[in-house]
């Protein structure tokens, strides 16, 4: 699956966002809500999910070459949830995904 050139965007219909290509293939996902994010972050919500080699196919996030590596903090919502209740003293979050 080709890149997308630097500064032009692409709709993957599949995960309804947008994806801007980026110059060193940092590119930049619009979600629906809220900020921006990575290729990795997207993956991580939506992308992993494809099961189908239809759905595959047309998503536009399937490289993961391109998406690069998924932290955990890609799971989550914008706020580092473990990172803020770690600051405050207290016990982590059972991780929601386990
Ligand atoms: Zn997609």
């Amino acid at each position: 699956m080709p890149s997308i050139p630097p500064g032009a965007r692409q709709r993957c219909n599949l995960c309804q966002v947008e994806i801007q290509g980026m110059v060193g293939g940092k590119d930049l996902v619009h979600f629906s809500q809220g900020a921006p994010g990575t290729r990795a972050k997207l993956w991580a919500r939506v992308c992993q999910y494809l099961r189908s080699p239809e759905q595959c196919s047309q998503c536009l996030n399937q490289d993961p070459t391109l998406r690069g590596e998924v932290t955990s903090n890609d799971y989550y919502a914008e706020a580092p949830i473990l990172d803020v209740a770690a600051s405050l003293g207290l016990p982590a979050e059972p991780d929601p995904l386990g």
